[in-house]
């Protein structure tokens, strides 16, 4: 499932190709995705400019002339794929789309036509318009915490969200109105390398110990960012196969291996808290 860097290394790919184009023979091949696609959706994003192309949490949103912001959320396995065509120079192959192509846009800039396709195998993701200015207080963005890779993300914040919460460290980083888009494998890292335990109460977290957590979760995601940066190329390639980055975990997936931690003699155990599995060292991620 594509965790915020990956969707964030894919808003990266999409900007160069999206990005002061115009969006021209869009077609969509199905009613809906998780969700129904809106009214007259096609129609809506033909001949719209994209202004831009932000992120929050794990949505991609593409800012329109037209006053709309065309929402997407790639849920399990959505994918953009990217071929292009620049008339006059070397055409290639446009990527085999198959029946999981559920949605089809030309970008033009200028001369340059990049066909943008969008799959998804189990249908999973979905797609909105939303109007411009709307989107903080629509359904799918009310209650989202900070961004925890912006300005409003910090040890304070943390201190404030979880004074008083008997709930574990791991489920309350999970809950959304925390901190946004902040998903399974990258609170189990955050959690080892700030060696805390994910079954301590959250409220009884010291507050150097939340500025410790808020420094590392920054990290873990910009170091998994910048990973994923290095596969764009293949990313604009996409044909269908491998499209998200394979990231290197120290904890996450490494269940009776030895702890990665400098001198720690421990080994990774999984746990289930809150329906989803925990990796940790017991031995130094104690407290
Ligand atoms: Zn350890």
């Amino acid at each position: 499932m594509p965790e915020l860097p990956e969707v964030e290394t894919v808003r990266r790919g999409l900007e160069p190709v999206l990005v002061g184009a115009r969006l021209a023979a869009v077609r969509q091949n199905r009613p809906d995705l998780r969700f129904p696609f809106p009214d007259r959706f096609a129609e809506r994003l033909d001949g719209a400019t994209v202004l831009r192309i932000d992120r929050r949490a794990k949505y991609l949103l593409a800012a329109l002339s037209t006053g709309e912001t065309w929402v997407t959320h790639l849920g399990m396995t959505g994918r953009f794929t990217l071929a292009g065509t620049t008339p006059g120079a070397f055409v290639h192959a446009v990527p085999v789309t198959g029946k999981h192509e559920h949605m089809s846009l030309d970008a033009v800039a200028g001369a340059v036509v990049t066909r943008v396709g969008y799959t998804d195998a189990r249908r999973f993701g979905f797609m909105g318009l939303v109007p411009a200015g709307g989107i903080e207080t629509h359904a799918w963005f009310a209650g989202l915490g900070p961004e925890p890779l912006g300005n409003g993300f910090s040890g304070a914040h943390l201190a404030e969200a979880f004074s008083g919460r008997a709930q574990n460290i791991k489920v309350s980083l999970l809950d959304q109105r925390h901190v946004a888009g902040l998903g399974n494998i990258y609170v189990c890292e955050a959690l080892f390398r700030a060696r805390i335990s994910p079954l301590l109460p959250a409220g009884k977290v010291s507050r150097p110990r939340l500025e410790r957590l808020a420094a590392v979760v920054r990290d873990v995601l910009t170091e998994a960012i910048a990973a994923g940066g290095s596969t764009l190329k293949d990313f604009a390639n996409a044909e269908g196969g491998q499209g998200y980055f394979q990231h290197r975990f120290d904890v996450y997936g490494r269940e009776g291996l030895p702890c990665l931690a400098d001198g720690c003699t421990g080994t990774v155990t999984r746990i289930v808290q809150g329906g989803r599995s925990t990796f940790f060292c017991p031995v130094c991620q104690k407290g």
